[in-house]
Order: structure tokens, then C-alpha cells, then sequence
């Protein structure tokens, strides 16, 4: 047997998941909701008590129950003696048709047809003499729950048991009537219950009921069934019935009046109604407490109004009209009998009289303990499934609109701990989700840009009293994870770093990640939270089968000043991770007032570069070169300076580096080629002496194709010799793609143009790109002679640079050349040319071209 839907009642494929049936099911955990194949539906779990509640609420025909219907004509075609047990429900509703079906069932093959109606009456007797024999006893209590409603039996059995001690230990009027056929009328025919109830299944299967009813028909089915083979013209009578009060037990307060009949009219019997809800916690209220004005005896029945209103009844069929009229006429023929009597006490003695061959014994029953300890969820679980549902208020988690099914959000939280239901079921929950989902970063779980954004917001208003640092960072080498381990581990590794940054903030502030590598935190400023933050020396990934140390470089920030915004402290925390050097353990570089000063004139470079731009405040200054051999200028470098208005020059080192940062440096570079060809055109023009001069590409412009088609075009507009333009790109360059580089470097040659490598040596030294980019000239750093105490050990490696050089066969130009023994030296080795202080400063281009026709 399955999980669910294996009981008498359960889903069919109709169903839309809208929860109605959980709201009307009086069982936690009877229902339970599933997703199939991507559709969401509503199970039937074991739990079920078949009280048939939710077949009746379903408004979208998902809901089914399973009786004997077949089972029983099986039976009578091979030859079974099968007698049908009535219920009085069907005189109530189908009135003068009533003899008809008993007629079908009759053709059908029923062997002998019983009126409950009789049993009902034993019942009711039985009921009454036990409450008379125990009333008051031992000063316990005096309230008793009737037997009346098999879902209410199965209810007390398995949800409530400590209700089962207040049982009239009495079987059903169902059950008293197929013991009275079976010992007293000696039928041995098996017994099938024809009720308008799908729990009457349980008179079957349920064995405190003793086995006596062998099938379970609901008066629905049994019509459903006459319809498509017509109803005959037979007519029939029970083979036995009451002619007393069990007739009028299907009708709301029936059984209650036939009870109380025997009783003084000073005693209360109460019908609770529904079993749903507030009733059984009525007669949980019943339980062993003894008041002086109370109920006798309760029922409470699963359906409201009695079995009149019964879950197996063909809706169609009734009318409210007719079930009245039918229930008056049968109402006033069942009262001769008490009426005859001259007071309860007569009532009793007479019928104890009628059923003084009975053994009462026959028609007892003990009510059996199902029930099963739920697992009780502790708050916390509690408060996780809350938190997973974005229930972080307390109003959030009170909100109790009943959507779900459940009468409360925290009796959802329970049914999802125990696997009855989903968060997804809370409509609020899907909602919320829809936004946080947005705020989320789907790969790391923690928030994105924007979700950290917002909870920080609300973190730093709901807390004007607590101070925060907030960090961003950046994963050092995650290409490098990558690359090794591939994408997926990368992808492992974030994880991770985001799981234990999440688990150090805790609930002292939020995490998110912005994307690639780059995590913001923001955490309460204090020692006891910061430490395990600030002192964690990397993020150990080797359970992930990463060996060496994942780190980041973090910049933070205290926030001091709560009218700065977010976005820009955030920028702020970059700035000051940008300054970080060391890659090989967690780095916390705070912000400082230095760091506000740079950035400060880095935002007025980059506010006026523009202007400047157009306003031609960007120069070309060359830089003569040298034979040292004979001292005569041999060429130049043309660099840029930003000449202001007021007469004062910023410098490259300054600005340069701005321009690379906010990518101006494109547009410079170009302004700066362009100025360059029109210079050596106009010399051209002027015929003049003259010497090639170099230009510089920067790394920035080197990263993309556009390079050669602007060199291209300005080549074109420009028509010049060729020898007389060279450019120079830096080595660093070649640290980022060395393919598309390389590749790049080979189409600026095509076009015609040498290349120089500057700043070989300067700290990104690699041999490698000297092997493959084609260069035509080398520029050597003299960074080596500079500063340091080993000159010897400097002049060797700059003597190896040189032979190596020559023997790759380029040209050698050495620049920041500052003393005659350093241009000596440098000449002796075999290099070319020398460019530096000893013979020259970058200087004005007027100046220049003096100096070319004196010095050339
Ligand atoms: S009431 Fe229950 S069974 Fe019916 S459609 Fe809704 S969830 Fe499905
Ligand atoms: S039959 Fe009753 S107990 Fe079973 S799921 Fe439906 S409402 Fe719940
Ligand atoms: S807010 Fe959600 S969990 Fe709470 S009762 Fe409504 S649907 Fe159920």
C-alpha cells in the first residue's frame, strides 16, 4: 500500500492545490500537500478518518471515495446470501420512492432488508440504561459523548483518546442492528450498510465494530447505480423496523430525543454540532470536570445537521422541501409510542420490557486508543521554517489568513516540519518570494547587490544606537580557481565563502555578493562579532579538494556618519581594497583620510578631464634619444602633459593612472596618436632634420581591437613614412590575454609600423613575451641601477638583458638614464641608444625642435 491516497477517500487528478480540503479536515496531518511532476495537488495520507468532509467542500470534483458497490454484486452473482442494513435517511429523503429502491434491492438479489431504524432503537435503549447504571458513580462525572457518529469514534480513537473514557461503551445503531439480525433473527447472510455516510466504511473494516457488516454502500452510490439501470416498479418493506424513535435519528438532534426520552425533561442533552473546530475542543472541555449544570450526554456528529446532511448522500437528489415534509409525517408516526406513556420513567420500564431477551452484553463496544504521539516540533525548527518563509516579523508570522488550509501560520510551520505541507503553500510566502528572490543571488543563497542593499538600509534604521563597519571585498586569484579546478569548483568555492562570511555575521548584520568574487558585509561593530571576521586568515576550501589559501582583499568602513548613502560607502570600501597588496591572506585595508584626499583629486581629474581635452590642455612633450657614441639625438619619445590654464602641469603619474581607472585613457591615447602623426607629417612637409619618435599604447587600449583600426585610419588620413612613427607598448600589457595581444601587436606591424616593449624589467618581467610578441626594439628600465645596493649584481643582469636582446636581434633603447657612468656602461654592453636625464628631459616641443636641428 502507497503513502497516500490509498484509503477510502482520496485525490483525483482534478485537484488545483487550493487547500479547501485542509481547511475542513479535522485531522492534522490527513492531508497532505504534494508536487507532481511540477503540479502542485493535495494527498490523502493514512491519517484520514474518512469522515468525508472534504469531499463534500471540494468545489473542484478532486475528491472520491472508494466503497463495496462492486464488491456486493459480485458477492450476490456468485451465489452469496446478501442482506442490506437501511439507514432511516432514505424514507427522509426519497419519501414515497423509498419502497422502489428497497424494490431494486430486492431484483437485485438482497436477500432480507433491515431498517437501522430497529437497531437504532436498541441504541438508544442501550445508551440510556447505561447512562442510568452509571450516572453519578464514583463522583467522576455525569457527562457521556454518545455513539452516534463513526467519524467522530474514529476522531476520539486516534486524535482525542482521552475522550474515550466519557464513550457510551454502546456499538452504532448501524452495528446494533446487524447483531441483532445476526444472534436474534439468526440471518447468516454477509451485510452490507446502504448509509448516507462514507465513513459507515469503518462499520466494515474498524474492528471494534466486530466484523458484523461485511460492505459499506453509500445511498449515492446505490442511486448512481440505479440510474443507469433504471429503477423498477417493484415496491418493498424492511423485513424488520422500529415503529418508535429510531426512525427519526438521521435528522439533526434524532438521536438526542430518543435518548432523552427516557430521561426527565430536568436533564440537558447537548448536540455539538460539526465535529470541526470548537466542538471538540467542547468536549475536550468535558473531560473529568464536574459542574452542577451540565450535559448528560453530547453528541457531535460529523456533519452539521445529522445524517440528513450526509457526505454519501446524491446532492441532486435532495430537495429541503420534501426531506421536511417526508421528516414531519415520519416525526409524528414515531412518537405514538413515548407518547403513550405517562412518563420517562413508564417509557423505560416498557421498552426494557421489549428488549428483555436481549443481552446487552451483545451490543457493547469498546472504543480502541489509536492514537499515535505526534512529533512535537521544537521553536527552533519553528522559527527556521519562519524565517525560510520571510516571516522575520512577528506580525509576518501572525498573520493567520488561513490560505494554506491551516488555522494559524505557525499550525502551517508544524505540518511543513512534519512533511504535511510546504512553505510554498503560504500564499504570502509566494509573494514575498517573488521579491526576495529578486534581492537574492541564486548561485550563493546570501543577497545580491540589491537585497544587501535593502537589509542593510533597514538593519542600520531599525538600530540607530549600534554602530556597523561595513566591508566589501573581492576573492584574490578566483580565476586561477578557476582555471585550475574549472568553473563549477569556482563555483563550489563562492559558496562556500559566502556559507561561512553568512555563518560570522549571524544575526549581528547582513552578507551579500555582488557578482563574481566581489562580497559585501556589514556587521555590528564590535570586538565580540568582528573578531572571528577580521582575524580569519583565509577561507580553507580544502574539504573541497582546494588546497591553497582562498583569500580576499577586503576594504571597510566604519559608518560614522549615517547620511552617507550605501552605494557610496560601498565605493569608499573598494577604494581602500584597491590598495592592498598581499594576495596570500584575507586583507581588512580601512579607509582612510589620505585615501579621501586621493580620491578627492581623482574625482577632479576626472571631473575636468573633458574640459581639458577640448580645451587642448594635453600637450605633446618629447623626450630627445641618444648615440652615446657620438652624442648626436637619434630619436624620441613623445609624451603627454596636461598643461592647465593657470600655467601649472599635472603629472602623468597622477593622471594617468585616473584615466586607466575611468577608461579616459582611451580617448587620450588616441588624441595623443592623432597628434603624433600630424607632427611627423608636418616635418615631413618642412623637410627639415628630423628623428622616428615613439608613442605609447596604453594596456587599456591594447585590450581590444579598436586599436588597430583607429592606427589604420589615422595611417590613412596621415600619410606618413612609416620609419619615422614607431609605438611603444608596455609589458605590462601582456599580463592580461597574451593570445589577442600578440595577435594585435602582429596587425599594427602589418600595417607597417615597428613596436617597442617599454619598460622591460620594470616588474612584470616575462621572457615569454619577449618570445612571442614580434617586437622590434626593447626599451630597458634602468629602474635596476636605480637606488639599489647591489649595482654590480644590477649591472650583470642588465649586461644579460643586453646580449639577450642583441641576440633576438633588437634594437636597445635605455631609458631613465641619469649619469655618464650608467650611459657608459650602457654602450659598452652593446645598447643602441640612451634616453634620460644625462642628456635630456621630456621638454616643450618648440624647444624640441631646436634642439633636433642643432643636435642631429
Ligand atoms: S479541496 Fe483539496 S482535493 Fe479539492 S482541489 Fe482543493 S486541494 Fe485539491
Ligand atoms: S475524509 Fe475527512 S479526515 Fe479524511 S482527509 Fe477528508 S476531511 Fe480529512
Ligand atoms: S499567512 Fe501563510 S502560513 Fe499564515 S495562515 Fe496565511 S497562508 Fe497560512
Amino acid at each position: 500500500m502507497g503513502r497516500f491516497n490509498e484509503g477510502t477517500v482520496f485525490t483525483n487528478e482534478n485537484c488545483i492545490g487550493c487547500s479547501k480540503c485542509i481547511s475542513v479536515c479535522p485531522v492534522f496531518g490527513a492531508n497532505v500537500s504534494r508536487v507532481i511532476g511540477g503540479k502542485q495537488s493535495v494527498e490523502v495520507s493514512k491519517k484520514c478518518i474518512d469522515c468525508g468532509l472534504c469531499v463534500v467542500a471540494c468545489e473542484h470534483g478532486a475528491r472520491e471515495y472508494r466503497d463495496d458497490l462492486e464488491a456486493v454484486i459480485r458477492a450476490i452473482s456468485e451465489g452469496k446470501k446478501v442482506s442490506a442494513l437501511i439507514d432511516p435517511v432514505l424514507y427522509i429523503i426519497y419519501g414515497t420512492k423509498a419502497p422502489l429502491i428497497l424494490g431494486f434491492l430486492k431484483d437485485m438479489g438482497i436477500h432480507r432488508i433491515y431498517d437501522v431504524s430497529y437497531g437504532a432503537e436498541i441504541c438508544m435503549y442501550a445508551h440510556a440504561k447505561y447512562i442510568k447504571e452509571h450516572m453519578d458513580k464514583n463522583g467522576q462525572c455525569r457527562q457521556f459523548i454518545a455513539n452516534t457518529c463513526g467519524a467522530l469514534n474514529n476522531y476520539i480513537s486516534s486524535v482525542s483518546p482521552q475522550l474515550i473514557k466519557l464513550m457510551i461503551p454502546v456499538q452504532s445503531p448501524v452495528t446494533c442492528t446487524a447483531i441483532y439480525t445476526e444472534k436474534y433473527l439468526k440471518d447468516d447472510s454477509e451485510l452490507v450498510v446502504i448509509s448516507p455516510c462514507i465513513t459507515q466504511v469503518d462499520e466494515v473494516r474498524n474492528s471494534d465494530n466486530g466484523g458484523h457488516v461485511k460492505y459499506s454502500v453509500t445511498v449515492e452510490s446505490l442511486m448512481n447505480y440505479i440510474e443507469s439501470k433504471g429503477l423498477g416498479e417493484r415496491r418493498a418493506e424492511a423485513d424488520l423496523t422500529s415503529e418508535g424513535l429510531g426512525n427519526i435519528i438521521a435528522y439533526n438532534d434524532g438521536f438526542i430525543e430518543g435518548v432523552s426520552a427516557f430521561f426527565s425533561k430536568e436533564e440537558i442533552f447537548t448536540n455539538l454540532g460539526g465535529i470541526k473546530d470548537v466542538n471538540i475542543e467542547n468536549l475536550s472541555g468535558l473531560s473529568g470536570i464536574k459542574k452542577s449544570r451540565h450535559s448528560l450526554m453530547v453528541t457531535a456528529d460529523i456533519c452539521r445537521g445529522g445524517c440528513v446532511c450526509g457526505t454519501g448522500l446524491k446532492a441532486s437528489d435532495v430537495s429541503l422541501s420534501a426531506t421536511l415534509d417526508n421528516y414531519r409525517k415520519i416525526r409524528a408516526k414515531s412518537f405514538n409510542f413515548v407518547n403513550s406513556c405517562i412518563s420517562p420513567d413508564e417509557y423505560y420500564l416498557r421498552m426494557s420490557r421489549v428488549y428483555k431477551d436481549l443481552n446487552f452484553d451483545d451490543f457493547s463496544k469498546t472504543l480502541s486508543d489509536r492514537y499515535r504521539q505526534p512529533y512535537i516540533v521544537p521553536e527552533d525548527a519553528i522559527n527556521d521554517i519562519f524565517n525560510r518563509m520571510h516571516k522575520d516579523t512577528e506580525l509576518k508570522r501572525t498573520i493567520n489568513c488561513r490560505s494554506c488550509g491551516y488555522k494559524t501560520c505557525k499550525d502551517l510551520a508544524v505540518a511543513v516540519s512534519n512533511g504535511y505541507a510546504r512553505i510554498q503553500d503560504c500564499v504570502h510566502y509566494m509573494n514575498d518570494d517573488l521579491k526576495y528572490s529578486s534581492l537574492l543571488d541564486k548561485m550563493s543563497g546570501v543577497a545580491n547587490r540589491e537585497g544587501f542593499a535593502k537589509k542593510a538600509n533597514e538593519i542600520l534604521q531599525a538600530n540607530p544606537d549600534k554602530k556597523y563597519i561595513l566591508l566589501v571585498g573581492n576573492v584574490n586569484k578566483l580565476k586561477n580557481v578557476n582555471d585550475l579546478y574549472g568553473t563549477e569548483m569556482g563555483d563550489m568555492v563562492l559558496i562556500h565563502v559566502a556559507k561561512t562570511i553568512e555563518g560570522i555575521v549571524g544575526r549581528h548584520g547582513t552578507c551579500g555578493r555582488f557578482g563574481g568574487g566581489v562580497f559585501a558585509v556589514m556587521i555590528e561593530d564590535n570586538s565580540k562579532y568582528t573578531d572571528a571576521l577580521l582575524k580569519l586568515e583565509s577561507f580553507n576550501a580544502s574539504r573541497l579538494g582546494v588546497f591553497f589559501p582562498i583569500t580576499i582583499r577586503f576594504g571597510m568602513y566604519r559608518i560614522t556618519d549615517s547620511s552617507l548613502k550605501l552605494s557610496n560607502i560601498v565605493n569608499l570600501c573598494t577604494y581602500a581594497a584597491d590598495k592592498a597588496t598581499d594576495r596570500t591572506k584575507n586583507t581588512f585595508i580601512e579607509y582612510t583620510d589620505i585615501m579621501r584626499k586621493e580620491m578627492q583629486e581623482e574625482t577632479d581629474i576626472t571631473l575636468k578631464m573633458h574640459d581639458a581635452m577640448t580645451g587642448g590642455e594635453f600637450v605633446l612633450f618629447m623626450q630627445p634619444q641618444y648615440n652615446h657614441h657620438n652624442g648626436k639625438m637619434v630619436g624620441a619619445e613623445a609624451l603627454c602633459r596636461w598643461l592647465k590654464q593657470d600655467g601649472s602641469i599635472v603629472s602623468p603619474g597622477i593622471f594617468i593612472p585616473v584615466f586607466e581607472k575611468n577608461g579616459f585613457i582611451k580617448e587620450l591615447d588616441k588624441y595623443v596618436w592623432e597628434s603624433a602623426f600630424k607632427l611627423v607629417q608636418q616635418w615631413e612637409k618642412q623637410g627639415g632634420p628630423q628623428v622616428p619618435i615613439s608613442v605609447n599604447i596604453s594596456r587599456i587600449s591594447l585590450e581590444n581591437d579598436e586599436v588597430i583600426s583607429v592606427i589604420k585610419e589615422l595611417a590613412k588620413k596621415y600619410p606618413i613614412n612609416k620609419k619615422n612613427l614607431y609605438f611603444e607598448i608596455t609589458e605590462s600589457a601582456y599580463m592580461k590575454d597574451q593570445a589577442a595581444l600578440t595577435e594585435r601587436v602582429y596587425k599594427l606591424k602589418e600595417i607597417g609600423f615597428a613596436i617597442a616593449m617599454d619598460d622591460f624589467g620594470s616588474g612584470y618581467s616575462s621572457l615569454n613575451s619577449l618570445k612571442d610578441i614580434p617586437i622590434d626594439v626593447l626599451k630597458l628600465d634602468m629602474g635596476f641601477l636605480r637606488g639599489g645596493t647591489n649595482v654590480e649584481r644590477g649591472n650583470e643582469i642588465i649586461t644579460y638583458m643586453v646580449h639577450m636582446a642583441k641576440a633576438l636581434k633588437l634594437k636597445i633603447v635605455a631609458e631613465g638614464v641619469e649619469l655618464k657612468e650608467q650611459a657608459d656602461f650602457l654602450t659598452k654592453e652593446g645598447c643602441d641608444v640612451i634616453q634620460g636625464y644625462f642628456y635630456a628631459k621630456p621638454m616643450p616641443l618648440t624647444d624640441f625642435e631646436e634642439k633636433v636641428k642643432v643636435e642631429t
